[in-house]
């Protein structure tokens, strides 16, 4: 068994027909990951794998364009007894404000194993080592690294400049990486940053994401490939590519 990524959208800052916002299928081996859960994703989920095989959430940041669906995956989880219940990783306080969303309908720990995340924090998913690196962003954000094997995924999740972008991702067989922004700012990466990124990481591909609605994505991905002569696609929704 193999590693895999499959884009099930990268739309920002809201969904448009198709275009679901931030989310994506990683497969490791016989392990499940939706990482990211932005609204769209829930159901493009569903076109890759059932409820039952999901093994973990990764939720980056508590925008809702990366987490508004764990809403809907909370109510197929509650309305289905029978599934087991995946461990859903967040940010501090993530729990609190589903909570607060779900108000007397329930809680999120009723279905999911709950699991708060610290900047540099090891896991294991499977067996698969996931490890937590706290990025640049308006609020707390973590992107993610996953080994299985001898393949390397990395996530930068929503994330300006900064050295932990090039740490979490040294020498990643496939870096998914944000371009929100289209001039410099500190809680986004231009086109350009993001391919430095990837140079300075020696990642071998690259999957452009979450790119500034004010530019065109086949330029945002020009723009990267004027800094990195690696592999580099668009990221699309149902793009599915080896790790
Ligand atoms: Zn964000």
């Amino acid at each position: 068994m193999s590693m895999s990524l499959t884009v099930l959208g990268c739309q920002t800052p809201y969904p448009k027909p198709d275009q679901p916002c931030s989310g994506y299928l990683l497969r490791m081996g016989p392990s499940i990951v939706w990482v990211d859960a932005g609204p769209g994703t829930f159901a493009e989920l569903q076109r890759h794998v059932g409820l039952a095989d999901i093994d973990a959430i990764w939720i980056s940041h508590l925008h809702p364009d990366h987490c508004a669906d764990l809403l809907s995956a909370w109510n197929a989880f509650v309305n289905t007894p029978s599934l087991s219940r995946p461990v859903v990783f967040g940010p501090p306080g993530w729990v609190e404000r589903v909570d607060a969303m779900l108000g007397q309908d329930g809680a999120v720990g009723s279905v999911f194993i709950t699991q708060e995340v610290c900047d540099g924090d090891a896991l294991r998913i499977g067996s698969v080592d996931v490890s937590a690196w706290q990025v640049e962003h308006s609020v707390p954000a973590f992107g993610l690294r996953a080994q299985y094997r001898d393949r390397v995924f990395a996530y930068s999740a929503d994330s300006g400049p900064c050295p932990q972008l090039a740490d979490l991702a040294r020498s990643a067989h496939v870096l998914v990486i944000e371009a929100g922004a289209d001039t410099p700012q500190p809680h986004h990466c231009t086109p350009e940053e993001a391919g430095d990124v990837a140079t300075a990481s020696q990642v071998s591909r690259v999957i452009l994401t979450h790119v500034s609605p004010g530019v065109a994505p086949e330029h945002a991905l020009w723009r990267l490939q004027t800094r990195f002569a690696g592999s580099a696609d668009l990221g699309r929704s149902g793009l599915t590519v080896p790790v």
